[in-house]
């Protein structure tokens, strides 16, 4: 029972940390019943499937688009997307930052790092970051809100929580070098269904779960 899992997550949760329920591939009904329980952080992972979905659920649902994005596919969530999670390179920032200034609107985004021994990962090193720190000093219409990243796929807990600690010290590195006076970088987005657990012990703001709450995919 969705409402269910997401009472019992949210009990072990601290007040602190943002609860992400990760619905990509759910239907409509599934979500609802999420929402009626009263989740309103989702995430997706697919452009297409966030804009069904978004047109046809409450507007007050926070939208986070979690997944890989295309530069070509910005102006499909520019409108109404809450938080973006995974920007990775500058081009893509870039043509956030143009889509929101089409819009009106300020949009908020997430830098990822690529932190699990895999190499299919996506995200940046913290040399490539810094560059794009640099390079994108200037823009207006997007904020950078903090860092996510992703665990490798792995039982050993030792190597999984290594990977989160990375990702907490790249963020407080990326904090006192360029954002000691922007209270507004404070989310790391880390934790899913099978780590939120040991991210949160590990410094995480914001985890992202699925299959706990939803079910197996
Ligand atoms: C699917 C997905 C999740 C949620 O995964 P679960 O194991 O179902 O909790 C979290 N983050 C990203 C980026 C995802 O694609």
């Amino acid at each position: 029972m969705i409402s269910e899992s997401l009472v019992e997550i949210l009990k072990e949760i601290p007040d602190n940390v943002t609860l992400v329920a990760v619905s990509k591939t759910k239907p409509i009904e599934a979500i609802k019943e999420a929402y009626l329980a009263g989740q309103k952080d989702f995430g997706e992972n697919k452009v297409q499937e966030l804009v069904a979905k978004h047109e046809q659920l409450p507007k007050d649902i926070k939208w986070h688009l979690i997944g890989h994005l295309q530069t070509n596919k910005v102006k499909y969530v520019a409108p109404f997307v809450h938080l973006i999670h995974a920007v990775d390179s500058e081009k893509l920032l870039l043509e956030i930052n143009k889509q929101a200034q089409k819009n009106n609107r300020i949009i908020d985004v997430l830098l990822q790092f690529h932190i699990a021994q895999e190499d299919t990962k996506f995200g940046f090193s913290v040399d490539e970051c810094k560059l794009l720190l640099k390079n994108c000093a200037s823009i207006l219409n997007t904020r950078i809100l903090g860092v996510m990243g992703m665990a490798s796929f792995v039982d050993d807990e030792t190597q999984i929580r290594n990977e989160f600690k990375t990702l907490r010290n790249i963020f407080n590195e990326l904090k006192s070098e360029y954002f000691g006076n922007a209270p507004y970088f404070s989310t790391i987005s880390m934790g899913m269904s099978g780590d939120y657990s040991l991210a949160i012990e590990e410094g995480s703001t914001m985890v992202r779960v699925g299959s706990a709450i939803f079910g197996t995919r």
